[in-house]
Parts: C-alpha cells; structure tokens; sequence
C-alpha cells in the first residue's frame, strides 16, 4: 500500500485531557513540564482546560466538556490535521456516559497516526524525545484508496 506523510511541525499541537479521578495525576504532570508545554501550542477539554490554565498561567482553546462534545471536537480536529498530538488520561477504573467519544477519540489518534500518551509513563516518553523540538513526519496508509472505493462496490 503506498504511504504518504503529515507533517508535525516543531511547534505542536497538544491536546491535553483528564478524566476526573486522573486530573490530579494530569495537572501534576503539566506542572513539572510545564516549560516544555508553554513552547506548543495547547488544547483541552471543557473542565480539564480551566484547571491547566490556573497551574499554566496562560491561556490555552479549550473545547467543550468531555462529556458534551469536547472529545469529539477534538477528534474531528485530528482528522482535519489541526491537533497532532494527544495527552488522554482516561480512567480505566470506571465506566462513563461518554466511553463510546472515548473510544471514538482514541480511534481517531490512532488512524492519523499522531502521538498518543495515555499514562504518565507514556506522556514522560513522549515528552522527553528529540523529536519534541524538531518537525516530524507522519507516515499516513493511503487513505485515498478508501475514499474512491465506490467506483469498486
Ligand atoms: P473535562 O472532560 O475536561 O470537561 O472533564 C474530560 C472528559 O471526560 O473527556
């Protein structure tokens, strides 16, 4: 199948959500990073983004609520390339109203091949590589195919 790319650029585009028993773990986390995350440019959930702009300081877009929309606006931005990077502390520990945005969320990182954390292990990783602070290309299957299919049904 060929392959083509999307890039992301040096500056990225980060967006950042908790659930609620994981948004202590989340804003600790942004804390100790903060200096690296105020160089990106940032993104969030309804509740979630209030919280980071208080322990930022700075003003990020924040969406909707999770549960109202937030996460699927923010999955719909994946795919239009305006968010290329998701830190996503879902909690796996409980059921919520709004698991099938979640997986529909998850979905979405995954079929644009952006970089994906959704533990403080996974987010130290990703926020501790090279390619933090260079451009990066994303090898995306092609799509392309799976659009003209109706000239094969
Ligand atoms: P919240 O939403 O940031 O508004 O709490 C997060 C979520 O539940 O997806």
């Amino acid at each position: 199948m060929s392959k083509r790319t999307a890039v992301i650029e040096q500056r990225k585009k980060i967006a950042l959500i908790a659930h609620d028993h994981k948004k202590p773990d989340l804003l600790e986390w942004v804390k100790f990073n903060k200096g690296t995350l105020l160089q990106h440019e940032l993104f969030a959930t309804g509740t979630t983004g209030k919280l980071l702009e208080q322990e930022l300081g700075a003003k990020i877009t924040i969406f909707e609520s999770g549960p109202l929309g937030g996460d699927q606006q923010i999955g719909a931005r994946i795919a239009e390339g305006c968010i290329d990077f998701l830190i996503f502390f879902w909690d796996p520990l409980e059921s919520l109203s709004h698991d099938p945005d979640v997986k529909a969320l998850l979905r979405m990182a995954t079929v644009w091949n952006i970089p994906l954390a959704c533990n403080r292990a996974s987010a130290d990783f990703l926020i501790s590589s090279p390619l933090m602070c260079q451009e990066y290309s994303r090898r995306l299957p092609d799509y392309e195919s799976y659009r003209q299919r109706l000239k094969n049904l």
